[in-house]
């Protein structure tokens, strides 16, 4: 069953499930008891194509799935903008975690992958975090031959299942990997189903087309950190608005952008690509923590990926 399918016969929230769904389908009486008992605004009901009910927790405070348009748009008047410090990540993966959480990533992959860097054999390795960087220069969108990925007035660069032909020109474009393919066909969560599609989340997933870090959409529209940035313990991950010249960590600290980079020498990955990144690193200078390998350090997530460092 295709998520438009799916779709197509809507949402009724836990108060108004009698009335909504009576008649409608067979309408299960312990679905409605759960949602009943979760108490009010607690759960929603979701009716499948298949006539049945199912309970899902509601997304209290959830942003409204925006039009198309603003999709494609961005909130206007802002140029998001991510800054990782690379002399703090202590290289816990706590950011590559509560995003596969928060956007349902399968165990296959990952959205921000933590490498372990090292210049030389006579310099310290160090934790090394990619997410998509959400390039002003991106050649991912400029292969997609039918628009379905994108860039937006606001900087970021996003993927629209319901357009994805799945000709996978991005992947090959994309220089930093940044992209995953849903190969088979996705076993959506029901929470990620009841919030319906936008392409400023992604889910729920659909066979055949790409995906990738989406900077959290819909947290910046919520004027929220993203849940990377905001889950980061270390404070090594900032996010702002460039025009704000802004940007502000898990701890609350908020600093002005240029000065930043200026004082700590910001720099973009393979900035001679000339994809202009909209991710900056600050370098792994007087680290705050062990280096990989060092007595002390953390293991990242290696148990999960041991292959990528
Ligand atoms: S990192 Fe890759 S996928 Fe992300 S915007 Fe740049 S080229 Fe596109
Ligand atoms: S895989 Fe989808 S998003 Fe990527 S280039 Fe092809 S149609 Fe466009």
């Amino acid at each position: 069953m295709e998520r438009r399918d799916f779709l197509r016969t809507g949402l009724v929230t836990a108060g108004g499930v009698a009335a909504g769904a009576a008649g409608v389908a067979k309408v299960s009486s312990s679905a409605e008891a759960k949602a009943a008992a979760a108490g009010p605004g607690a759960a929603t009901l979701a009716l499948t194509a298949d006539g049945e009910l199912v309970v899902a927790p509601a997304r209290n405070g959830a942003t409204a799935v925006p039009t198309s348009a603003e999709a494609r748009r961005g909130v206007p008047g802002r140029r998001w903008v991510m800054v990782i410090d690379l002399a703090s990540c202590d290289g816990c993966g706590e950011c590559t975690q509560v995003c596969a959480k928060s956007h349902f990533v399968p165990g296959d992959r990952e959205y921000i992958r933590l490498f372990k860097m090292r210049e030389s054999a006579d310099t310290a390795p160090y934790w090394f975090p990619r997410p998509c960087f959400h390039c002003d220069n991106p050649p991912c969108t400029r292969v997609c031959p039918v628009g379905a990925t994108f860039k937006r007035e606001d900087g970021i660069v996003l993927i629209d299942n319901e357009r994805c032909i799945g000709c996978r020109f991005c992947m090959a474009a994309c220089p930093y990997s940044a992209r995953s393919f849903n190969w088979s066909r996705p076993d959506n969560p029901t929470a990620a189903v009841t919030r319906g599609y936008s392409p400023e989340w992604g889910y729920p997933r659909r066979v055949g087309t790409a995906e990738k870090c989406d900077f959290c959409a819909d947290m910046a529209r919520d004027k929220q950190l993203p849940h990377c940035v905001a889950k980061c313990s270390m404070g090594a991950m900032w996010f702002g608005d460039e025009n704000e010249d802004a940007v502000t960590n898990a701890k609350g600290d908020t600093v002005r952008l240029t000065t930043l980079l200026r004082d700590r020498a910001g720099f973009r990955y393979m900035e001679e690509l000339g994809t202009k990144p909209r991710v900056y690193y600050l370098p792994a200078a007087n680290r705050r923590s062990a280096a990989p390998g060092e007595p002390g350090a953390n293991t990242g997530n290696l148990q999960r990926r041991g292959d990528q460092r």
